[in-house]
């Protein structure tokens, strides 16, 4: 037999985003196609990363990471969503949020369960049920508010659904689930006996009108709910690679033995950095990081419409699609190549976010990037107006 790929290559193949970065660092360009924020790491972080490699918290921690973080993160999530959780048992620190959906969709799901996921979606959320050979279906938010229809929602499932992905704020959209759309979500699930993973690692970019509600809070969600998030983005540190998945026990122990089975355990003196941020930091930072971030879109957007590519103002993260119908170009793929070569701007084509060539219209910018840069962004894309 001659040597080949496994069939399962075909759910890593390059994606869209890595693409666009290529296609930005050959021309020298400004890269807004990634979520890659490079605002500061805060102190309390770095401090508590060092001091424990000068200290000597260098060897592996316990699979489902040091208990120190765990408490620390029980402590946070009761303090934002009001959610008790047992930082022994119910609580598994991961090599990000990747690393937690990972372990959570391979614990869970079985080859061809499906899992419905809304779109435009997060890439690595299907690729991620591909590598688990899980079978995504399909339902499309529609804007400006990326409303979903519970008829279609109805219309999708089968008795071979097993789950469904939310991802509140949303990446690309910036959707953040109104509680009525949740209780909605609620009993969709609780009707057809379904997991509800639910992505959260932008939880606490969240704007002005808006609000954060964990899903495992809704009455009767706790069980089939698998929380996941990290500290990528509140803390800028997207390289450190510390995530973790909440969810009840019976489910946690064994997305702690995957978590160890593909990795061991997260970095160990990076989880010790970020359970001293999450003790330290108080409200201040977490409110200061949404003001920040808010100015970042309203400026952004403001630039958008003058050049002409409209935005869907983001309720929350920090993505923003906008309308890029009047670039010349007839693909996603065009338009967006067309922008970096015109401005030196990358953006992601908004096809990569949705089945079947949707997303045509429209392109992804990341706004998370200090304010030079972004100015430096905004002033070319005027290029275009
Ligand atoms: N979930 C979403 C929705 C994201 O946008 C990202 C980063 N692009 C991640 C997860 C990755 O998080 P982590 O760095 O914790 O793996």
């Amino acid at each position: 037999m001659a040597l080949a790929l496994s069939s399962r290559h075909g759910c890593v193949l390059q994606s869209e985003i890595r693409n666009m970065s290529i296609e930005c660092s050959r021309i020298g360009g400004i890269n807004l196609s990634q979520g890659v924020c490079d605002t500061p790491i805060p102190d309390a972080v770095v401090r508590g990363a060092s001091e424990s490699i000068a200290t000597g918290v260098n060897t592996y921690t316990h699979y489902a990471g040091l208990f120190r973080l765990r408490e620390a993160i029980a402590r946070k999530q009761l303090k934002f969503s009001g959610m008790q959780c047992d930082p022994e048992n119910e609580i598994v620190v991961s090599a990000g949020a990747t690393g937690a959906l990972y372990c959570a969709f391979q614990t869970l799901l079985d080859p061809g369960d499906e899992v419905i996921v809304f779109e435009p979606y997060y890439g690595y959320h299907i690729s991620t049920l591909l590598a688990a050979e899980a079978v995504p279906l399909y339902v499309t938010l529609e804007p400006p508010g990326w409303t979903f229809s519970l008829e279609e929602l109805e219309r999708t499932v089968t008795p071979k659904t097993r789950g469904i992905i939310l991802n509140t704020p949303a990446n690309p959209s910036g959707k953040v689930f109104s509680a009525a759309e949740l209780s909605q979500l609620a009993d969709f699930a609780d009707t057809h006996d379904l997991f509800v993973f639910t992505d959260e690692i932008y939880e606490h970019f969240i704007y002005t009108g808006h609000e954060h509600r964990s899903f495992a809070t809704l009455p009767g969600m706790r069980e089939r709910t698998i929380t996941v998030s990290g500290a990528s983005k509140t803390f800028s540190v997207t390289g450190w690679r510390i995530g973790y998945a909440i969810c009840d026990a019976r489910w946690a122990k064994t997305i702690g033995y995957f978590n160890d089975l593909v990795y061991v355990c997260a970095p160990a003196p990076l989880q010790a950095g970020v359970a001293r941020g999450m003790q330290e930091l108080g409200d201040d930072y977490y409110i200061g990081l949404a003001r920040e971030y808010e100015a970042r879109r309203d400026r952004f957007c403001d630039a958008l419409s003058c050049a002409g590519l409209p935005p869907y103002i983001p309720d929350g993260a920090y993505y923003v699609l906008a309308d890029v119908s009047r670039v010349p170009g007839s693909t996603g793929k065009e338009k967006a190549m067309h922008i970096l070569n015109t401005t030196g701007v990358a953006s992601v084509p908004g096809s990569a976010f949705f089945q079947g060539g949707k997303g045509n219209t429209t392109v992804r910018f990341c706004f998370a990037k200090e304010d030079g840069v972004l100015d430096e962004a905004m002033g070319r894309l005027q290029l275009l107006a």
